[in-house]
Parts: C-alpha cells; structure tokens; sequence
C-alpha cells in the first residue's frame, strides 16, 4: 500500500489563492499520484511532476487553475465548495408487513410475536403525507421504498399507494426489497406497467442460500427464488434487476464463490453486498464477521470484481461503485455512503401506525420526531429535532477520525448500526470504519495503478487515462 502524507494548507504565489491540504497517496515508483481533501472530498489525480510543485509549494498557473476547478484551491473569485446539505428528505422508507414466508438466520424482526401488516388508514395517511410534502416543496423526484416482512405479501398495498400518487399527479420510484418466490408472470407484469422496480435478495449459490435464507417450514428456498429470477430476466423492463447479498461468518468462507454465481449464473451488472449487523435480537450472535474477517472481505471482494470484468463479465458492486465515485468525481450516488448518514435530512422512516423517524430506528419509539396524523412540516420536525439534542443526531466519531483521509464520504458510518449495536449513538459505526479504511486505500490503489479497470466498476461512467497531466 501506498505511503499517505498530510500536505498542510498553504497560500499560493501571484494571489492564485490557498491550497485548503490534503492527504497524498504517493508510490514513489509510481507516474501518479492522489490527492484528496478530507473535508469537502475534493480530489485530484497529479503525475509526479505536477505532484512536485504542491510539494514544493511553487504551483504554476495551469495547475493553480487546474486545482481550483477540481476544489483543491478557493479563492475570493471562485465558487465554494459545498460541504453541508440542505435538509430536503427524498427517500422514504415505511414498515409495510413483518409477514414474511422466509426464515432468514439473521432477520432482526420480532417473527415469533404476531405479524402485523398495515392498515389501510394509516397507509393512505402515510401517503398523503408524503404527497403534501413533495407539492408543498414541487419535489418530483423522490423515492418510496416498503419494507418488510415480505412486501410482496400486501402488494394490493404497494399498489393502492402507488394509485395515491398518480392520482396526485406524482410518480415516485417504488422499490421494492424481495426475496422473489411470489413472483409471477402476472406480478412481472403490473410491476412494469407501474414502473415499481424490483430488487432480489440473493445470497449466494444454493448451499448457501438454503443455509441462509430457509423457507417458513424450513424447505429449501434457492428453487423458489431463482423461478421469481427467471421470470424477471424474460421481462424487458424488469430484467436489469438489482440483487442484494448479506454475507455473514457463516458465509464468509465462500464469498469468492458467491460472487461468481453471481456474475455467471445470474447475471447481475450489479449487486450490492451488505455485511450482517449485529442486532439485540439475532437469533445466533456469532454470525457477524470479526474486523479481520471485515478487512479480508473487503480486499476479496474488489480482487474478484476486477478479475471477473477481465474474463469478460460486466459486474460491480454498490458500494465499489459509490466510493469510486466518491473519490473520482464527488458524487453523491447513494444516501448512506456518499456523505455519511443523511437520515433525517435526505431519509425519512414511518412504522405503521404513521409515526416519524430518521431512518429505520422503529424499535426506539423515542427516536420518532412526529406523527403524519399531526400533519406538521416535515423539514421543521427534522430541523427541530437536529437541534434538540436527539440521540440519533449525535455526531459520531472517535479520535482517529480528525486524521482520516476519508472522512467527509464516512462521518462515522450508520446511526442505525451504532444504535442497534450498543443501544445509544456514541462512538462510530466499527464494521463501516474497518469497510472504509480497507476499500478506499485499495479503491486509490487500482486508480493508479490499473486505470483502466476503474470503468466497468463505476458502470462506464468513468474512464481514466494512463497518464494524468
Ligand atoms: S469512522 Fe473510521 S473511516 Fe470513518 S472517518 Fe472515522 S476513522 Fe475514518
Ligand atoms: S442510519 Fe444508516 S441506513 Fe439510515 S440514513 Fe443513516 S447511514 Fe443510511
């Protein structure tokens, strides 16, 4: 791995303006270097040459120009970067059903107490709230996505507010979690007609799918879900479906295999793999993954990525994606991972008797800043509650993060994962530091080392050249 140097901020000959620091990821055998700020994620890719005059403080106009635009240089003349968001929820989540036919080893919903599934009162007054909100503010472009459970159970649901929205001039992305067995052809059909997107939870091959993800009665599931994959791959509209994998201890020893299957059986451009959380209620403690196990993961998951794209199969990650993007072009192409977390200020959560969160914290009813029955403004309850000292607004940190490279992409991680983990937000979200702290640095490592495999990783949205000048 490459050496990382902290270039202190430094004022620029002819009132160029002020070079703001940055950490420098350097090889000295290497043409290229990265430079990156860790307080607006601002980065550059310079050869050694122009590495040289930031070194040595002497920075021509060309360069100086170059920096600005790329947010390494501010000067009275120049924009500013923006740092902070505006709080303006556009991705709501709601507790749809806890009914669920699968019997995953890690669910965290209370399955052994009754189910319950939503009423239809508390769902229209879920929808109209979001409806008020997105004309009060003319948000047209915002995402709804049910949870379960399986949502597929109370489709009738999903499709009496997908109704409510087109009958308020409003189309939403629905998308919808599912593990695919009660897809039908049928079902394919209407969700098209809808344009309500589907994404299958898929853990892997089929040993470890029947391991992980049971049946109620404890059959196996693999058969079940990959028919539901079958029918959506005949679907044109449905057929670039999204997959998402947990992996966990149990799982881990396989994860090579599973990516594989992945890529040759199933075909996916992409999915996103999400390590277990741990949870008060899990039913087996030992399935999260060690820190090593974490760190191992992580290397192994972009080692195969790269080598599957060389054997000719198009496939990326989520989060390789979004971190690659992060550090290449600052863009915020997910909620979670792009900014650290924007519950309450880009997401919103609602259990199902209608009440308020900043994300899925639906176990801690404390954490709840309204009601939709109140009808109050949703960007004054978030803003109110960011200021009332609210647990879940805690800022998260440790003493290792003033010295991070990449905290501005990371913040500490998931409220959600501290909060279920020990019970309060205090600290930083551990399994995402360790994540963080493995991928970025080898994320910057195939930047300069194998440019050329950085585009099928971010899905053809960004190609670099050999040699950056
Ligand atoms: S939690 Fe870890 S990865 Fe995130 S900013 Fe802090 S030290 Fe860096
Ligand atoms: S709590 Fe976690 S899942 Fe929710 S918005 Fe924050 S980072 Fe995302």
């Amino acid at each position: 791995m490459r050496d990382t140097t902290y270039i202190h901020p430094f004022d620029l000959a002819n009132d160029f303006g002020r070079f703001k620091g940055g950490y420098l990821f350097k090889d000295d055998n290497e043409e290229n270097a990265f430079l990156l700020n860790s307080e607006n994620g601002c980065s550059i890719i310079l050869s050694s040459v122009l590495c040289e005059q930031v070194l040595t403080q002497n920075v021509d106009e060309d360069l100086a120009f170059k920096m600005i635009q790329r947010g390494m240089i501010e000067n009275e003349a120049c924009m500013k970067c923006q740092v902070t968001e505006r709080v303006q929820p556009t991705f709501f989540i709601f507790d749809l059903t806890q009914a669920c036919n699968f019997r995953c080893i890690y669910c965290f919903r209370h399955l052994e107490d009754k189910v319950h599934t939503i009423s239809d009162d508390n769902l229209d007054a879920i929808t109209n709230y979001i409806i008020d909100y997105c004309l009060k503010y003319k948000i047209t472009d915002f995402c709804v996505q049910p949870w379960g459970g399986e949502p597929l159970i109370a489709f009738d649901k999903i499709k009496r507010m997908d109704d409510m929205f087109k009958q308020a001039g409003l189309y939403p992305l629905i998308s919808i979690e599912t593990n695919a067995s009660l897809i039908t052809e049928e079902l394919a059909e209407e969700c098209a007609d809808r344009n309500i997107r589907l994404g299958i939870s898929i853990d892997g091959f089929e040993a470890v799918q029947n391991m992980h993800r049971p049946l109620m009665s404890g059959k196996p599931s693999f058969d079940k879900m990959m028919r539901g994959v079958r029918i959506l791959e005949k679907n044109e509209k449905l057929k670039n479906f999204g997959v998402v994998s947990v992996l966990t201890s149990r799982s881990f020893p396989y994860l090579k295999e599973i990516i594989e299957f992945l890529a040759t059986e199933v075909k996916a451009p992409c999915f996103k793999l999400n390590l277990v959380k741990d949870n008060p209620v899990m039913k087996d403690a030992g399935l999260c993954l060690t820190s090593e196990q974490v760190e191992a993961a992580e290397k192994l998951l972009l080692a195969k990525l790269v080598e599957l794209n060389r054997r000719g199969f198009p496939i990326t990650e989520l989060n390789v994606h979004e971190k690659l993007m992060n550090l290449l072009v600052r863009s915020k192409t997910n909620i979670c991972t792009s900014r650290g977390c924007m519950g309450g200020t880009k997401m919103i959560a609602f259990d199902q008797d209608g009440l308020i969160y900043p994300c899925d914290v639906t176990d801690y009813k404390e954490e709840s800043i309204g009601s939709v029955h109140d009808k109050q403004d949703l960007i004054s309850l978030v803003t109110e509650s960011k200021k009332s000292n609210r647990d879940f607004f805690n800022r998260k940190h440790i003493e290792e993060c003033d010295t991070c490279p990449f905290w501005f992409y990371c913040k500490g991680g998931c409220t959600t994962a501290i909060k279920y983990k020990k019970g309060c937000v205090e600290g930083v979200d551990n399994q995402e530091c360790i994540a963080n702290k493995t991928l970025y640095p080898a994320l910057i490592d195939l930047i300069l080392s194998d440019p050329d495999a950085i585009y099928p990783l971010t899905r053809g949205r960004v190609q670099l050249k050999k040699s950056r000048q």
